[in-house]
């Protein structure tokens, strides 16, 4: 079968991963529709070798050069696609940018996804880490996804339980790893929409702004304005974001830390257990702001990881493993890395 798209080898990746490693592919391949995933599959050479699903590039740490093929997500497309009594239904190709995303759904007077705005990366990626922020995960309006099935070459169709979402967690990290290719992501917007004004940061951006009853894009805007405050844009300075998950741990384990260390940064789980917050427990090993080599912990956010300047995926990780020992040695609590470690 002839390709009928240009593969491009040695391709720099540098500017295609948020934390700016400079890392090559040996093969790259844009796709912009399933036509291209299915021809790939039909190509012995590019069928045999390993892939890496490629979207915003945000949530990845690249350890060395990618000795495979990258499948950057490009396809791109917003659409309403149905409705009932209680939802609006809204389909995005994988390519499609997370917070225009967002900014689209809310400009077409659909809320629901306004506290997740400003997420970096694709849409196709938030069902992967089930993207949350700000008291609301991707998971609360997700409908469905259809993804390619790279093993047999099918599509397949999978819905909420199907997707098995978790906190920063699904299928796609798991049974369907490095099998399914997600395409496009339908979403169940409310047709009665309450804000959701659960988290305390939030709720005290709002009402300093004298607001009583914020609509969906004003909630949009003040976590917007949230974020900048708070967060290194990958444009400035290299980062992933959170780079460690908030552990999760029992009533009684949360109980002794608790007798131990009183300012401890806790919250409760619907389960009875509590996640700790992991950015407190990293600033009380006193790793904020520090480096080791051009591999560093932001100033203002312990959790998050950056690159200072040159620094490689392996820096990064030893850093990664570094402030782990001290707070396991200090806490007793693991810490699990949240980007997806590519080697
Ligand atoms: C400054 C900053 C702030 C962030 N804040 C948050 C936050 O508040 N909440 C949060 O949850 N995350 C946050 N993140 C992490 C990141 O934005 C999300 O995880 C996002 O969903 C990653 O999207 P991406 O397109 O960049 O994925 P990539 O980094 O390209 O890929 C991530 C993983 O998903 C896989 N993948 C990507 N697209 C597909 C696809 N179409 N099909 C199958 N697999 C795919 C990749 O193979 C990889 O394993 C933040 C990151 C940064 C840099």
């Amino acid at each position: 079968m002839s390709f009928p798209l240009s593969l491009q080898r040695d391709q720099s990746l540098r500017t295609l991963n948020t934390f700016g490693i400079d890392a090559k592919a040996a093969a790259f391949l844009r796709v912009d529709s399933v036509d291209v995933l299915r021809a790939m599959r039909a190509d012995p050479a590019l069928a045999a070798m390993r892939r890496l699903v490629l979207g915003g590039g945000s949530n990845l740490l690249l350890t060395s050069d990618f000795d495979g093929l990258v499948l950057h997500m490009t396809n791109r497309g917003v659409a309403v696609t149905g409705e009932d009594d209680d939802h609006v239904y809204v389909t995005a190709q994988a390519g499609e940018n997370w917070h225009g995303f967002v900014q689209w759904t809310l400009a077409h007077g659909l809320p629901g996804l306004e506290n997740l705005s400003l997420i970096p990366g694709s849409v196709g990626a938030s069902p992967i880490q089930n993207i949350g922020a700000y008291g609301s995960e991707m998971a609360d309006y997700f409908h469905s996804l259809t993804a390619f099935d790279i093993g047999t070459g099918e599509m397949m169709t999978l819905d909420r339980s199907a997707c098995a979402f978790g906190y920063r967690d699904s299928v796609f990290k798991h049974a369907l790893r490095d099998r399914a290719v997600i395409v496009e992501v339908t979403f169940a917007l409310p047709k009665r929409w309450q804000p959701n004004l659960r988290y305390a940061e939030l709720v005290a951006e709002v009402a300093a702004r004298g607001i009583s009853t914020p609509t969906a894009q004003y909630i949009s805007a003040a976590v917007v304005a949230i974020r900048t405050r708070k967060l290194p844009d990958p444009a400035q300075i290299g980062n992933a974001g959170s780079f460690f998950k908030n552990p999760v741990v029992s009533a009684a384990q949360r109980a002794e830390l608790l007798a131990a260390h009183p300012q401890l940064v806790s919250y409760p789980q619907a389960d009875g257990s509590y996640k700790l917050a992991a950015g407190w427990l990293i600033d009380q090993c006193g790793w904020k702001g520090k480096s080791l080599g051009a591999a560093g912990v932001h100033e203002k956010q312990a959790l998050v990881l950056v690159n200072r300047g040159s620094a490689t995926g392996t820096e990064l990780l030893r850093l990664a493993e570094r402030i782990s020992e001290d707070v396991k040695q200090r806490f007793g609590v693991r810490l699990e890395i949240e980007p997806v470690v590519v080697s």
